[in-house]
């Protein structure tokens, strides 16, 4: 497995958090209520036409929902972390951003979404 994701901790929670940033206004509601301070929010001036959004760190979501359950917009949701990558892989953003990103995410989102298949696996 690629190094970084999932060193952080022992077990990955079952359900990680997306955010779909067409929905997001960039408000920070979840921002507020995220108690490992991993969602982050994308800064607005290197995407001048766009407003703000935010986007989640899933190395260090612990999958707690407060996030999904405080958006006034329901861009977030909770996906099974076995396929979370498919879900990041479509989760949308401003072209610019995506461009810089994507790749990175999506790949991050498939180590963690392996790692969690490892996870669940019967030790021999
Ligand atoms: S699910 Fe919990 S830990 Fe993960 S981003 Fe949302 S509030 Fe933060
Ligand atoms: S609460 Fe929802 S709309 Fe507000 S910043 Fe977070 S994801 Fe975006």
């Amino acid at each position: 497995m690629a190094k970084g994701a999932g060193k952080a901790r022992k077990k990955l929670p079952k359900e990680l958090a997306v955010v779909y940033a067409d929905n997001c206004t960039g408000c920070e509601a979840c921002i507020e209520v995220c108690p490992v301070d991993c969602i982050y929010k994308i800064p607005g001036e290197d995407l001048p036409p766009l407003q703000s959004f935010v986007d989640i760190d899933l190395e260090r979501c612990i999958g707690c929902a407060l996030c999904e359950r405080w958006c006034p917009w329901d861009a977030i949701e909770m996906v099974p972390t076995a396929r979370v990558h498919e879900a990041v892989a479509i989760k949308g953003g401003p072209p610019s951003y995506l461009e810089k990103n994507h790749e990175r995410l999506v790949q991050t989102a498939r180590q963690l979404a392996e790692l969690y298949s490892e996870q669940q696996m019967p030790k021999a």
